[in-house]
């Protein structure tokens, strides 16, 4: 595109932005962030757009028929195939389309808008004792326009079918701008319907024509996959239509949402859908996790397990289970695994009651044991069932938390062949890999006929790109000598498109173009997906053979293989928009805003930019793929100029509402560790532009406290006076809202030294503690800091506090990674020494004391780093260590109150990402009698420095709304008591709702008697 072309279009989108109700963007920062999805391609649009109303949509349809350019329908981007990908304009209608808009309760069926999410509307229709039954592993963030996109599916379809089955209408709109509803019709109606002289008119004529002629009905039956095949995603739907009248006399009424469900966004824009919805399931589950010594042994079992009607019937492979031992997250659901198994079948039966459901399974297990197959055969209950199916839901992300070039793809992933067809076909499928020397890792829904299969490939290096395509075109002719279908779920978007004409024949395939001809002549409906698309190894995310260098850094990546290695482990696949109603805390920024931009995976799309980009800053690469509109240049992007690019600003931009709170460290799928990818881009940005004053404070901090806490009376009076408070606060940056910490009259260490008599042990000596005396505590928390020493002093444990550095937090969490480094090392060399099993170091603060977890061994030198992990592994939170010795049994429970009590506890983000909350709530449950509920609260929204920041003070209270504070204001007052392990997050709570937060050893010093 010239620049000339490039000033025109945007001059265009200006004016189009003045009557615009939504937003449109078409900066570099946006184009960077949608120019992805979670498939293997990458092209930049020409802009984004969050409509906010129909006007708006058509508005978009004008300028795209105008411009010739085309518009990329989008939800939660959770697609496989590339669907969301293309130089036109993405219509994101996840910000500001996403309410539940009408529900009949006799009638069962709900309508909503594109952007509700699956599990977000089961939250609402659960009170109505209803259900949707289609179900996807990206059920907690995937949105019903998205579903209807794709006809997505997944683990519950042998009972509940495909999205497709449950559509009643689609409110859309149509090339022209006009609005259309579709539904069932009758045939009267449909007569009528086709003689219209209207584009609605013009697609059910064609569709009579072309569906009533007998050579196209027989070549339909004849190339469309085995009707046998309910899950079949490939081309449009026309065989379905030809199962309803007119066409089928004993059929069902004509209804286009069948042809429309599946079509990717290719036919019309939805702007409302009506589903159907069925009484909630039994709702006590069992599942089955069935362990075989072989893939080909899973294989035949699941045919026997189908016999006994179960509601969901997965396989997990060996491979994705080792993928699950080092996530953080998943670990955690490995409890039923046992020994090495090959694979692992789950299947659930859900009953009325926990005895039913049992025996139920139990069933199954005799049959299998019967028939000689399998070797181990745990029941999960219904307590620790979501667990079974998080690790299963995680196994596409999980193995992509790979270091290196190489990573399994979704490509081949997703075929379907008939259930009887099955072990044969993977049997065959498994040699073809094999010849193509890939060791294939399967998983999913082996009940319904299909397997995901991702082979390992460098998509940096030509000869696997050939092998991409290879594999690829290989496995489609395997599908085909089956009748399988190339798609079961995710749908055909670019990636599986090029293999309609051999999947459906090439008749088919004109038939299907002449479709989307008929409905959208000017081709500004999501092209290239379907129908007329790229080769399936154009526009892929990575430009071949190129190397990017990677970056120096202070930080240590090499467990990602560097640093732009660990931005390149973002796999798109969108679990960080979950909001709060899915649990966990990744990401407390976009749960707030719900803009794309602030989830972690824009920071890592725009960070892979960034750092892919060897000579600095520049627009992202990737622009050469083919045009789709004819006339139009091969790149519509306005990233012509320097201005525009992946630049250090659009970087600081996207990471700005990062709040680092490592949620994404455990809960991303991947491990995308984005706390550390921004102290060390903040880092690096300084090292450029400079310190800006206010990191210098608030990092330095620690260093002022040193001289101030000689004078804090003094100290205090300024903070404290609202005239020198308020200008301190204006000239730091600080939100005049804040209440600022004051200092404690003397320090913890202070008190330490001169109150050893406090701290004698009187009855039996339990062992040796050393306590990390940090920055926070040692300042502020004094008052927590002595109730913990004479806490462990009073059940048994000597304490020592040698002379150590500070933590280096408030370092890291503002990039001046020098000095946190320096701190680092001198804290590992000082503690290296001292520290073992027997004598733990502990602390208070999680954010400090975890760092020797987390942060210590990426700061050391190489040689120290085997050092530093071990000392992490023996620096505890406070909690950890006195959970371990109230399990232990070590401590008497004689010692505290046995008054009733009930405490409500907010953990903090670091401790849930490296730790667990569970050992504060052992902390918290030593009385007897005290009554521990966790709030399923993510981050309190603090963060450290964060809230304080004048800037950032909105969003940091809006996170701290979003469960915490409305948790703590609807307890019935001071008898309840608040307990949070992170000095932040007391302040947040402070600032949030006036109550006071202790720490949990508070609450445990308290209840001593
Ligand atoms: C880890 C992982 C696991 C997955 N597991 C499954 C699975 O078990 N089953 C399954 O079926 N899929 C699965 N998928 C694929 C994907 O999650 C589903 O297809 C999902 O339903 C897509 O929802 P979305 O909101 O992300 O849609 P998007 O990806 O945003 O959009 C999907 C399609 O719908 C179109 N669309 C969206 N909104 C509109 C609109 N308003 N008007 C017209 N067209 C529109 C888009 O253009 C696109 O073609 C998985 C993906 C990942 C990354
Ligand atoms: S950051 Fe993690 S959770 Fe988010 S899209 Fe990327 S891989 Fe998925
Ligand atoms: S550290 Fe927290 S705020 Fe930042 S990207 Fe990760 S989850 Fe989101």
């Amino acid at each position: 595109m010239g620049v000339a072309t490039s000033t025109i279009l945007k001059e265009k989108l200006q004016q189009l932005q003045q009557t615009f109700e939504g937003e449109i963007h078409f900066d570099a920062l946006h184009l960077a962030i949608y120019s992805t999805d979670a498939s293997v391609y990458k092209e930049t649009p020409l802009a984004v757009a969050y409509p906010r109303t129909v006007a708006d949509v058509k508005k978009l349809i004008r300028f795209a028929t105008e411009n010739r350019t085309s518009l990329i329908p989008r939800t939660a981007g959770t697609s496989l195939g590339g669907q969301c990908v293309g130089t036109g304009i993405v219509v994101d209608v996840s910000k500001h389309w996403n309410n539940i808009l009408e529900i009949n309760v006799e009638e069962r069926w709900v309508r909503v808008q594109p952007g509700v999410i699956r599990d977000e509307l089961n939250v609402f229709l659960a009170k109505h004792g209803l259900f949707f039954g289609p179900v996807t592993a990206t059920s907690n963030r995937a949105m019903i326009g998205g579903m209807v996109g794709n006809n997505s599916c997944g683990a519950t379809s042998i009972v509940h079918g495909t999205t497709r089955d449950h559509v009643l209408e689609i409110e859309t709109i149509l090339s022209d701008g006009s609005e259309v509803v579709f539904g069932s019709i009758g045939e009267a109606e449909f007569l009528e319907k086709t003689e219209a002289e209207t584009l609605e008119g013009a697609a059910y004529r064609q569709l009579q024509e072309v569906l009533q002629n007998p050579e196209n009905q027989a070549n339909i039956r004849r190339e469309y996959p085995k009707a046998s095949i309910h899950r079949r995603n490939t081309g449009y739907a026309v065989d379905v239509l030809l199962d309803h009248r007119p066409f089928k006399p004993d059929g069902p009424d004509f209804n286009l949402c069948k042809l429309l469900t599946g079509s990717e966004g290719t036919l019309a824009f939805t702007t409302a859908v009506k589903l159907n919805v069925v009484p909630l399931p039994p709702p006590v589950p069992a599942v089955l996790c069935a362990h075989f010594a072989s893939l080909n042994e899973c294989m035949e079992a699941t045919l026997l397990a189908m016999q006994h009607r179960p509601d969901q019937c997965e396989l997990v492979d060996k491979i994705t289970l080792d993928c699950t031992k080092d996530n953080i997250e998943q670990s955690k659901n490995r409890f039923f695994v046992q020994g090495d198994p090959a694979a692992v079948l789950m299947v659930e039966f859900r009953r009325g009651t926990q005895d039913e459901a049992i025996a139920a399974a139990q069933n199954l297990i005799e049959t299998l044991q019967t028939a000689g197959m399998g070797y181990a055969f745990p029941i999960v209950r219904a307590n620790r069932a979501g667990q079974v199916w998080a690790l299963r839901n995680a196994g596409l992300g999980v193995m992509s938390n790979v270091p290196g070039d190489a990573k399994p793809y979704s490509f081949v992933e997703d075929t379907a062949v008939a259930l009887e067809d099955l072990p044969a076909y993977i049997r065959e499928f498994d040699a073809l890999m094999r010849g193509f020397g890939q060791n294939a890792v399967y998983y999913a829904h082996a009940g319904a006929g299909e397997l995901h299969v991702k082979p390992v490939l460098n998509l940096k290096n030509a000869d696997d790109v050939r092998q991409f395509r290879q594999i690829a075109e290989a496995s489609a002719r395997l599908v085909k000598q089956y009748n399988g279908s190339l798609s079961g779920e995710h749908g055909d978007g670019r990636v599986r498109a090029e293999f309609i004409p051999m999947m459906l024949g090439e008749a088919n395939y004109q038939l299907l173009r002449s479709i989307k001809n008929t409905w959208d002549p000017h081709g500004i409906f999501n092209p290239g997906k379907i129908t007329d698309a790229p080769p399936m190894d154009a526009n892929l995310r990575y430009e071949i053979g190129a190397k990017p260098a990677e970056k120096q850094t202070v930080m240590d990546f090499s467990d990602a293989g560097g640093f732009l290695h660990m931005a390149e482990k973002c796999n798109g696949s969108g679990d960080c928009r979950r909001l709060d109603f899915a649990g966990g805390t990744m990401c407390p920024s976009y749960r707030a805003t719900r803009d794309e931009k602030d989830t972690t995976r824009a920071r890592a799309n725009v960070l892979r930019e960034f750092l892919s980009n060897t000579d600095g800053p520049s627009a992202p690469s990737n622009t050469d793929g083919p045009s789709v509109l004819p006339g139009l240049p091969k790149q519509q992007s306005l990233l012509a100029g320097k201005e525009e690019s992946t630049d250090w600003q659009s970087v600081l931009r996207v990471l700005d509402l990062c709040l680092s709170c490592k949620g994404c460290t455990s809960e991303c799928p991947s491990n995308v560790d984005m706390t550390t990818m921004k102290a060390e881009f903040t880092h690096q940005y300084y090292q450029k532009h400079g310190v800006p004053a206010r990191a210098k404070f608030f990092g330095h901090i620690g260093r002022m406290n040193v001289v101030l806490s000689k004078v804090p009376r003094l100290a205090n009076f300024f903070i404290k006076n609202s005239f020198t408070g308020g200008l301190a606060k204006q000239i730091i940056g600080v939100a005049p809202q804040r209440s600022l910490p004051a200092l404690a009259p003397m320090t913890l260490r202070n008190w330490f030294n001169k109150h050893q008599n406090e701290l004698k042990i009187t009855g039996q000596k339990l062992g040796k503690v050393f306590f990390f005396c940090d920055e926070f505590t040692d300042y502020y928390d004094v008052e927590i800091g002595v109730k913990a020493l004479k806490l462990l002093a009073r059940l048994g444990y000597e304490v020592e506090m040698p002379l150590h550095p500070q933590s280096g937090r408030a370092q890291l969490s503002k990039g001046l990674l020098p000095e946190a480094q320096a701190l680092a090392k001198e804290n590992v060399r000082l503690f290296a020494k001292l520290i073992n099993e027997k004598t733990p170091l502990v602390g208070l603060e999680p954010s400090a004391i975890l760092s020797f977890r987390d942060e210590y061994p990426r700061l050391v030198d190489k040689a120290d780093i085997a050092q530093a992990k071990s000392l992490g592994t023996n620096a505890l939170l406070i909690d950890e260590f006195l959970s371990r010795e109230i399990q232990a049994g070590k401590i008497d429970p004689d010692l505290f109150t046995k008054e009733p009590r009930k405490v409500l506890l907010h953990g903090h983000c670091h401790q849930k990402a490296l730790s667990s909350v569970e050992d504060s709530v052992w902390v918290c449950s030593m009385p007897d009698n005290y009554d521990v509920q966790v709030i399923p609260s993510g981050c309190c929204g603090m963060a450290g420095s964060f809230g304080y920041e004048k800037e950032h003070y909105e969003l940091s209270m809006k996170v701290g709304e979003l469960v915490l504070f409305p948790a703590i204001r609807i307890t019935d007052g001071p008898s309840v008591l608040i307990a949070a392990t992170g000095t932040s997050c007391r302040h947040q709570i402070l600032d949030g709702t006036g109550r006071k937060a202790l720490h949990p050893v508070e609450v445990m010093y308290e209840a001593l008697i």
